[in-house]
């Protein structure tokens, strides 16, 4: 009987393995098509200058429509672009469109900062410099304008290796970012380890900063002493006028989230900004 019951686990078990193992390899053939060809947009979310509330950069955030027009969310698709490397080649075409972006935008009179995502693969990539001066040369943009954001889960995978690539950036005037700062274990020792502008503080601790007295108690302690090591604090997830409200009170410098706008297609963005 239990050997049974274990035979039929096991076949449930492999069944779901299987369409796991399908869904995957269906994600990666897409993907390679995707990247081929003209499936992949990068929309832009706006950051604002609290307290001037002035938009005074974007995040570069990536989307993936397929053929059966389905707009895909990164959520869906980043783990299997960074498991096959496919992730370096399409993380080099977000840089490009973001620098290309950035500096049509600073001609236009719209000096903003473009954010763009780096993930592990990316950073541990051997053309990771040499790609993203290859944006900026043939962009035009201004170094100063590009700011790179990385997570825990980025970095530890050779934390040497990638302080090096990131004080190589530094040194070309490019900032970076912590992104969902807070949410991995050793988060206080990066400040410490990692050559960093700017904290991005994670939408988990903004979602209840105005009904938990901890909540905003350790807010307001990351922006101290974020700003006691000479770091700037993005709120990141800002959904409601309250939450905006507290962040400002508590001195933090930047802000972004669904309250303050929606990611956007570039062109929607500069219209926004122009009106
Ligand atoms: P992230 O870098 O932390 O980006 C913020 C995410 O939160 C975005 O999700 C954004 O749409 C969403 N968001 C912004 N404001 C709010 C809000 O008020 N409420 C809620 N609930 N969500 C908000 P998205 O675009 O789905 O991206 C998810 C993640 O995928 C990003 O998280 C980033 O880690 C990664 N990602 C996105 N684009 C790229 C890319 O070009 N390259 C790489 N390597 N990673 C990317
Ligand atoms: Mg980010
Ligand atoms: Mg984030
Ligand atoms: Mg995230």
């Amino acid at each position: 009987e239990a050997k049974r019951r274990g035979r039929n686990r096991f076949q449930v078990f492999s069944s779901q393995l299987r369409t796991d193992i399908e869904h995957r390899m269906r994600t990666e053939s897409g993907l390679r098509r995707a990247l081929a060809g003209d499936e992949l947009t990068v929309l832009y979310q706006p950051v604002l200058d609290l307290p001037s509330g002035a938009v005074s950069g974007a995040e570069a955030l990536l989307r993936w429509d397929d053929p059966a027009g389905r707009r895909i969310g990164p959520d869906e698709f980043l783990g299997v672009a960074e498991e096959t490397g496919l992730i370096v080649d399409i993380g080099a075409g977000v840089l490009r469109a973001a620098c290309a972006r950035g500096a049509q935008w600073d001609a236009a009179g719209l000096p903003l900062t473009v954010a763009v995502n780096l993930s592990a693969r990316e950073l541990v990539a051997p053309g990771l410099v040499a790609g993203v001066v290859a944006a900026l040369d043939a962009s035009g943009l201004d170094p100063r304008r590009l700011e790179l954001e990385i997570t825990e889960t980025t970095v530890l995978a050779d934390l040497p290796a990638a302080r090096r690539t990131l004080e190589a950036l530094r040194e070309m005037g490019i900032g970076i970012a912590l992104d969902d700062f807070g949410t991995g274990y050793s988060s206080l020792t990066w400040l410490q380890q990692l050559p960093a502008d700017t904290v991005k503080l994670d939408r988990s601790f903004i979602t209840h900063l105005c009904r938990s007295a901890q909540d905003e108690a350790i807010v307001s302690a990351v922006i101290t002493l974020a700003h006691a090591l000479g770091l700037r604090v993005v709120g990141e997830g800002v959904e409601t006028a309250q939450q905006l409200q507290v962040l400002r009170r508590l001195g933090c410098d930047h802000a972004q989230g669904f309250h303050l706008g929606r990611p956007l297609a570039a062109d929607d963005l500069t219209a926004l900004l122009h009106a």
